[in-house]
C-alpha cells in the first residue's frame, strides 16, 4: 500500500502540471496513467507537431512540452505508474481513499485530481488475423520516433490528418510511402490533402484508393506486406516493413465512471472556482473537466490543475491556513528541503 497525500490520474500535460502545483504546496503526488509512457494526447497524438498557444512559448511540439513539462516537475520527484489504469475506489470512514489499479498497485491518499482526458485511451485496431503478431515490430499505431522509420518500406493506413500528416512527414525519410484509403477523397485539412497530392503527383507516395487493408504478411513478427482489397474483391499485396494505422483512438473513462462523480457524458463536471467535483476531496482538471463555457485547450488545464491543487490543500492539511504566495516569493521547493519524497 502506497501513502500519499494526492493520486493524480493521467500524466497528460495537465496532469504533470498538476504534480507541479501539488509540489508547491508541498503535498506529494503518485501518478498514473493506462499508457506506458507519459505526455498524452500531446506524446501519443502529435509528438512532432508544433503547438502555438502555449502562454510565451510562440511555437514548441507536443514532445518538447512534455520535456519541458517533466523538468518544471523534477525536484518534486513525482513517482509514475504506468501502464495501469485506475479501477476500485473506497471512502475511508476518516476521509480520504483508497485506490486501486489494474496492476494491484494500492493507494491511500487524502486527495484525488482526475486529468484524465478522454480517458484512457486505446487505437481503433484493424480487424485484421494476426494482427497481434506484429503490433509493436510491424504494426504502430502511434508515431513516437520518427527516426524508427528511417529507410522502411512504410503503408500508412487511413484518410484523416493523422494519415495525411505523417505520410508527408515520413516521405523525407522512408524508402517508400503507401497511403491506403478506401475512399479517393482524404478527410485531412486541404493544405496537408493538397500536399499529399503534390508528393503523389511527385511520385514520392502512392496513393492506394480506393482500397481497405485485408491482411498482413510476414513471419515471427517481421512484416513483409500488407493485403489490400476493394469492395469489387480486387486485392493486391503492398510489400512492407511497416503498417501505420490512422482510425482514430477509442477512449474510455471505465471505471472512473463508476466512482460516483457526475458530469456530461465522458467528463466530469467540476466547481471551476475550485476544479471540485460533486465528490468532496475529487478533482477534476483538463479536457476531462467541464463547467459552463469550457475551452478544451492545454492551458486551460493548467489553471484548472492549479486551482484543484489549492482546494486539495484543505484535505491533505486539514485546518492549515494555506496562505497564497507567488513563485517568485517561495521559490521550488527542491530535494532536500520539506517536501517528502516519493518513492515507489
Ligand atoms: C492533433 C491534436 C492537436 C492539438 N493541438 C492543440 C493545441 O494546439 N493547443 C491546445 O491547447 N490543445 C491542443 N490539443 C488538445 C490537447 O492535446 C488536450 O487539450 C490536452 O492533451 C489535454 O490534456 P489532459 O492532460 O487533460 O489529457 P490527455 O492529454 O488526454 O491525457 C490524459 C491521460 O490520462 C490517462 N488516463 C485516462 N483515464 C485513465 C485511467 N482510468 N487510468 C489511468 N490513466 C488514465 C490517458 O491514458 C492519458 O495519458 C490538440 C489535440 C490533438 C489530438
Amino acid at each position: 500500500m502506497i501513502e500519499t497525500d494526492v493520486l493524480i490520474i493521467g500524466a497528460g500535460p495537465v496532469g504533470l502540471f498538476a504534480v507541479f502545483e501539488c509540489g508547491m504546496l508541498k503535498m506529494r503526488t503518485h501518478v498514473v496513467d493506462a499508457l506506458d509512457m507519459v505526455g498524452g494526447q500531446c506524446a501519443a497524438l502529435y509528438p512532432e507537431k508544433p503547438i502555438y498557444d502555449i502562454p510565451a512559448h510562440p511555437s514548441l511540439t507536443g514532445e518538447e512540452l512534455i520535456k519541458n513539462l517533466q523538468a518544471q516537475i523534477a525536484p518534486f520527484h513525482p513517482t509514475f505508474h504506468l501502464g495501469q489504469q485506475v479501477e476500485h475506489l473506497t471512502h475511508l470512514p476518516n476521509g480520504g481513499f483508497e485506490v486501486t489499479t489494474s496492476k494491484g498497485t494500492q493507494f491511500r491518499v487524502k486527495a484525488i485530481i482526475i486529468a484524465a482526458g478522454a480517458g484512457a485511451f486505446g487505437p481503433k485496431r484493424p480487424p485484421l488475423a494476426n494482427l497481434e503478431d506484429y503490433e509493436g515490430s510491424g504494426v504502430f499505431y502511434y508515431v513516437t520516433q520518427k527516426e524508427r522509420f528511417r529507410g522502411k518500406r512504410l503503408v500508412i493506413a487511413g484518410g484523416g490528418d493523422s494519415a495525411v500528416d505523417w505520410a508527408i512527414a515520413l516521405s523525407d525519410i522512408a524508402a517508400s510511402v503507401q497511403v491506403v484509403h478506401r475512399r479517393a477523397q482524404f478527410r485531412a485539412s486541404p493544405e496537408t490533402t493538397a500536399r499529399l497530392h503534390e508528393l503523389a503527383n511527385a511520385g514520392r507516395i502512392e496513393l492506394v484508393v480506393p482500397y481497405q487493408l485485408a491482411s498482413l504478411e510476414g513471419d515471427a513478427g517481421t512484416l513483409t506486406g500488407v493485403g489490400v482489397e476493394t469492395l469489387d474483391g480486387d486485392r493486391r499485396l503492398l510489400a512492407a516493413d511497416a503498417l501505420l494505422a490512422f482510425f482514430g483512438l477509442s477512449s474510455n473513462l471505465g471505471p472512473l465512471t463508476q466512482w460516483g462523480v457526475e458530469g456530461p457524458k465522458g467528463t466530469f463536471a467540476i466547481d471551476p472556482a475550485t476544479g471540485e467535483t460533486n465528490v468532496p476531496g475529487i478533482f477534476a482538471c483538463g479536457d476531462v473537466a467541464s463547467y459552463p463555457h469550457k475551452l478544451k485547450l492545454i492551458l486551460t488545464g493548467f489553471a484548472e490543475a492549479a486551482q484543484s491543487a489549492h482546494k486539495a490543500y484543505a484535505y491533505v492539511f486539514p485546518g492549515k491556513a494555506l496562505h497564497f504566495e507567488h513563485s517568485t516569493t517561495s521559490g521550488v521547493p527542491s530535494a532536500g528541503s520539506e517536501v517528502i519524497l516519493n518513492v515507489a
